[in-house]
């Protein structure tokens, strides 16, 4: 019988957070894979764990997991613990719990510590709808990419970010999102530990904050949603002048598909979507 792979969230920062069922589970397991062996030491040392240990991380994610999927089908189980936090949230444990699911490997989660729901939680924002961004892409084009998606996203948005580019990464978010310098934003640092802050403010105060300050440990910022009133009204204002065409365009351009475009024009307009398509033929060469 193949063996399961068990996620295990470890503390962010307290090492009051491990759970009583995830030291049982490290403690009974065949095998841990650790993202950084060292780190993860001296953790188990702490809750005499002496399960033997691999590495698994960033840069052998792809082969060492066929490694380990080999020994999941030879009946290890094997528990994944990664930096801090809960494994497959911006780290590599993702890249595993994928090919078990290809490989029809059963995966069990056990829950804990995650800095960005830890996050959320403190930041006084809207907490009902929120879409996760893990860290931005230090690439420029993917950057610019997820920022333009982000411009005007209505839900409250999570960003995973280091101290040595907090400011860079303010200065984007100002400049790309829509109503950037006065949108709300909680900056969680050194979440569950001594020095524990919940900066609440807005993204202008914060860059002049950290103008003759540096920033210091790790950073979740959470970001206040676009308001939906004004992005209607904003809407409406540039739809209000425009040709039916160009109505559609506009969605489109936004990444929808033409019949979704289609609908959302009828719907601003008040009319039905065959009005749209009538329109739309008419209007044609
Ligand atoms: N898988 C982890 C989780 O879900 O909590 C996250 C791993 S990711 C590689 C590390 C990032 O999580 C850090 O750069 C920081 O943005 C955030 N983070 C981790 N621990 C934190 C803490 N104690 N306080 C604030 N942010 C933290």
């Amino acid at each position: 019988m193949a063996g399961i792979l068990q996620l295990c969230a470890t503390p962010i920062g307290n090492l009051g957070d491990m759970s009583p069922r995830i030291i049982e589970c490290l403690q009974n397991a065949d095998l841990i894979a650790a993202e950084d062996t060292r780190n993860s030491l001296k953790l188990l040392n702490h809750f005499g764990i002496h399960t033997p240990m691999t590495s698994y991380h960033e840069h052998n994610k792809v082969e060492k997991a066929g490694v380990l999927i080999r020994q999941l089908r030879e009946g290890k189980n094997i528990a994944l613990i990664t930096d801090a936090g809960t494994p497959a949230i911006s780290d590599p444990g993702e890249v595993l719990v994928k090919m078990c699911a290809d490989e029809g490997i059963e995966v069990t989660s056990l829950p804990g510590p995650c800095a960005c729901i830890t996050a959320l939680t403190l930041s006084g924002l809207d907490t009902r709808r929120f879409v996760f961004e893990g860290f931005l892409s230090r690439d420029k084009k993917e950057r610019r990419e997820a920022l333009n998606r982000l411009e005007n996203e209505t839900r409250t948005v999570i960003i995973y970010e280091a101290p040595h580019h907090l400011k860079g990464t303010l200065e984007d978010l100002k400049e790309n999102l829509a109503c950037g310098g006065s949108r709300k934003i909680a900056l969680c640092r050194e979440l569950t530990k001594k020095f524990e802050e919940v900066i609440r403010t807005t993204i202008e105060s914060a860059l002049a904050k950290y103008e003759d300050e540096e920033p210091k440990g790790e950073y979740v910022l959470v970001i206040e949603g676009r308001s939906e009133d004004d992005l209607k009204a904003e809407m409406t204002a540039k739809w209000e002048n425009m040709s039916i065409e160009d109505h559609v365009k506009m969605y489109e351009d936004t990444g929808l598909d033409r019949k979704e475009a289609m609908k959302k024009a009828a719907k601003d307009r008040g009319v039905s979507k065959r009005d749209i398509y009538a329109a739309l033929q008419k209007d044609m060469p």
